[in-house]
């Protein structure tokens, strides 16, 4: 009987520590209960993964390796393995590579790209793994992620099924998320001309995911001054490019908008509700 007592009070205590693990990881990471959304900026090196964390979730892009699972498992709690959503703004590896890794350790319901083609190893490799989920997306494709969330695809303007770019970042897939009452501009790697492009749709914007990792060829004068960004995140890493330029970096600030770069700042968190957004830097 006191055998058994022993046993009974063992099981009790390893139940309630598998409880408040899954109560924590609920608390702290799960946006079921919660109508506040995250969309996290990963520090994933020179490259951009960027998870929006809402009761339908997407990934964007996933940074040039596989660290993105790393980052994920951090933010995600452990029993979820699955992804409402991915999209790839353009077939660059360093938006492209970690894709294929989350293609194989999660459950993703449907895959968005351009439709545009780039003949590389990689690219074979994530179009092999999503051809049975694979969308191809331009203006006016859009996800509601929850009540008053919406993610809406801005660029491109046309169908990009089977084009091949001399520079692949010129068909980049460009999202504009409304949060509540925040908005945030997510524009992948697309140039400048392009970018002057949406500017009579676009607005005014809360948070501005720079363009091409603060590169000159991004992120002009009359397209910041148009959406007149708040907060900008350059999702940046070490790299031979000279990324991010002083020279965007010195439009941003003659905008006023407050500068993250990941390189600095590390993992960035935006958490939007329906009193606005706040940032969390890690
Ligand atoms: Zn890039």
């Amino acid at each position: 009987m006191r055998l058994i007592k022993l046993y009974y009070k063992q099981i009790l205590i390893i139940a309630c520590a598998i409880a408040v693990v899954v109560i924590f990881q609920a608390y702290q990471y799960q946006s079921w209960w919660r109508s506040d959304v995250s969309v996290w900026v990963f520090d994933v090196g020179q490259g951009d993964a960027i998870f929006i964390d809402a009761k339908t979730d997407v990934l964007v892009d996933g940074g040039p390796s596989s660290c993105v699972i790393e980052k994920l498992s951090q933010v995600l709690p452990f029993w979820d393995r699955s992804l409402d959503f991915i999209v790839n703004t353009h077939p660059h590896a360093d938006h492209l590579a970690g894709l294929v890794d989350v293609l194989r350790r999660y459950q993703v319901g449907e895959v968005w790209t351009s439709g545009q083609v780039y003949e590389t190893g990689v690219s074979g490799a994530f179009e092999g793994m999503s051809e049975n989920i694979h969308k191809i997306v331009m203006v006016g494709s859009s996800i509601q992620l929850q009540e008053d969330v919406k993610l809406e695809v801005l660029w491109p303007n046309t169908s990009l099924e089977g084009k091949i770019f001399d520079d692949p970042n010129d068909g980049s897939i460009v999202l504009l998320l409304t949060c509540f009452n925040s908005r945030i501009l997510l524009t992948g790697d697309l140039g400048s001309d392009q970018l002057e492009q949406i500017i009579n749709y676009v607005g005014d914007i809360d948070v501005l995911k720079v363009g091409h990792h603060g590169s000159s060829a991004s992120s002009s004068d009359k397209f910041l001054q148009a959406i007149d960004p708040e907060v900008a995140i350059i999702s940046v890493g070490e790299n031979d490019y000279g990324h991010p330029s002083q020279i965007v970096l010195d439009r941003l600030e003659s905008e006023d908008a407050v500068i993250y770069r990941t390189d600095i700042n590390g993992d960035m968190r935006v958490i939007c509700s329906p009193d606005g957004y706040r940032i969390i830097t890690y």
